[in-house]
């Protein structure tokens, strides 16, 4: 069975910037839970975390040295005892007296400064300091690093190492955060074989699910259900209804076009709620958002760069929403373009470029023939140049807008990159 054929989509055709808005304003982050902040690295904070005790606790010392009063110098003092870092002094320090002190020792009484060893000599019970101590040298205030009560860690930020140890510091050792998003990968199509499979004429081996798994891990989400199904109605709705069952997010590729076996478009009609069809960019116009329960649902186009590229500047932020991350998007640089550039005649397009940093500029080179079949104009690009529609030449030179989307490159990295 097929569906009828249409020479016109019956969906309005929306703008990158309309389509974002669309999806973005029908998206919450998950609700939080609560985890064990050794289980915590890579998730998005869901709550203010404040410390509960001045950081350094106590006056410390920053150095090893001598605890000493601060007068002029040169100075001969007598060394009254040793603190190592952790101890409590049971000695007063007076101007004619010093406690030798390890990193981190809290500070005796009396003490206002210390003197680190390199500056120092020490025989037979009494220390030669040559240069003139001044109050506060080398001495870590309670405080110093972060007060009681401050807010040190923000809703919204990535666990990192140093936020993982910042929670440590502060023995904030529940942390409450929002979970990543579960997520099913549905690939389409009679054409479309298992990779390890010799793909019969006609044939192409699914390279979309695998590049769509991978790109929603690295987004942050988990992959709960991954399939292909045919081009067949029973079938395809079959599927669809068994991979939303446990996913907040439902991404397929293929079936969202104008041929006779696009089935998808309808089915999504069917079961839930179509809120855009048709997005005008390249590569990727068919890109189909919608809503089936409580399952959001975005059919991305056949062709492996249209998918990925929808994926990049429309699921991604999405999957970042939901994580609760504030920002959702790629960074926005100005690049010089290195060669000239044929922008599309009606559509704003992304083409795929390698970025990279030269002599305090950001150079930008596309990647070879801007097919939406040719994968390999994806392979070792870091950034989407967003290239207005129009009639004119863009000459080499000219600064465009580029989402990065990986690191930026040094110059000598050029060779590596468009090794294509
Ligand atoms: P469609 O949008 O379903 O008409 O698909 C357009 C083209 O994309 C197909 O002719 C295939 O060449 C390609 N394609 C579709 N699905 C996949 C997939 N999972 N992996 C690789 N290529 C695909
Ligand atoms: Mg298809």
């Amino acid at each position: 069975m097929t569906v009828p054929i249409r020479t016109h989509s019956p969906y309005p055709m929306l703008t990158v910037a309309e389509a974002t808005h669309e999806i973005l304003s029908r998206l919450e982050p998950l609700a939080p839970v609560t985890l064990d902040f050794r289980d915590a690295a890579g998730y998005v904070l869901a709550e203010d975390v404040t410390s509960d005790c001045d950081l350094p606790p106590a006056r410390r010392s920053g150095v090893d040295g001598y605890a000493v009063v601060a007068r002029p110098g040169p100075l001969r003092l007598r060394v009254l005892q040793e603190l190592t870092a952790g101890q409590a002094a049971d000695v007063q320090v007076g101007p004619d007296t010093a406690v030798r002190i390890m990193t981190g020792g809290l500070l005796p009484p009396g003490a206002d400064a210390v003197v680190m060893f390199e500056d120092t000599r020490e025989q037979d019970g009494y220390v030669e300091i040559r240069a003139a101590p001044r109050i506060g040298d080398h001495v870590q205030a309670p405080g110093l690093d972060a007060k009681r009560d401050q807010v040190v860690l923000r809703a919204g930020l990535r666990l990192g190492s140093p936020e993982i140890g910042m929670l440590a510091a502060v023995g904030h050792t529940r942390v409450q955060v929002h979970p990543r998003p579960r997520v099913a990968v549905l690939a389409t199509g009679d054409e479309v074989v298992e990779p390890d499979a010799e793909p019969p004429v006609g044939c192409v081996r699914d390279s979309n699910r695998y590049a769509q798994i991978t790109a929603v891990h690295e987004a942050g989400g988990q992959v709960v259900w991954s399939g292909h199904c045919p081009d067949d109605p029973v079938e395809l709705r079959r599927v669809v209804s068994e991979a939303i069952g446990s996913a907040d997010v439902l991404i397929t590729s293929g079936g969202v076009s104008m041929g006779t076996r696009d089935l998808l478009k309808p089915l999504l009609a069917e079961l839930g709620e179509i809120h855009f069809g048709r997005v005008s960019f390249k590569p990727g116009k068919p890109l189909t958002f919608a809503t089936i329960g409580t399952t959001t649902v975005f059919g991305l186009p056949g062709f492996p760069v249209s998918s990925l590229v929808t994926f990049e500047v429309f699921v991604r932020p999405a999957l970042r929403r939901l994580q609760g991350f504030r920002r959702l998007h790629r960074p926005r640089v100005t690049v010089e373009l290195e060669h000239p550039i044929h922008p599309s005649r009606n559509r704003l397009e992304y083409q795929r470029a390698v970025v990279r940093s030269q002599y305090g500029r950001l150079a930008a080179t596309a990647t070879g023939r801007q097919s939406s079949s040719r994968l390999l104009n994806m392979v070792g690009a870091n950034g989407l140049l967003e290239i207005p529609s129009g009639d004119e030449l863009l000459p080499a030179g000219s600064r465009v807008t580029a989402l990065l989307t990986g690191e930026i490159l040094d110059a000598v990295d050029l060779d590596d990159a468009t090794g294509q």
